[in-house]
């Protein structure tokens, strides 16, 4: 019930792979294979980082969140 979405994101520091939970979209979080800090950001959203606004970050993490929900309410028919 409370399994969590996730995206995957590259590290810019180490370059390995990170899977980030949807609510810290737009939040400073820590690779956890190098430790080094990155704000989290979904690439289908974000081709230009800077000018991203949290409103859209969030209506982002919304629609990942419907997604899910949709996904796994098909599977149980
Ligand atoms: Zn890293």
């Amino acid at each position: 019930m409370s399994k969590s979405t996730y995206f995957v994101q590259e590290c810019p520091t180490c370059g390995r792979t990170l899977e980030i939970r949807v609510e810290y979209l737009g939040k400073r979080v820590a690779c956890r294979h190098c430790r080094g800090e990155l704000v989290a950001s979904d690439p289908a959203v974000a081709p230009a980082s800077a000018s991203l606004t949290s409103s859209a970050l969030l209506r982002r993490a919304n629609e990942l969140l419907e997604l899910s929900a949709q996904r796994s309410a098909t599977t149980q028919s």
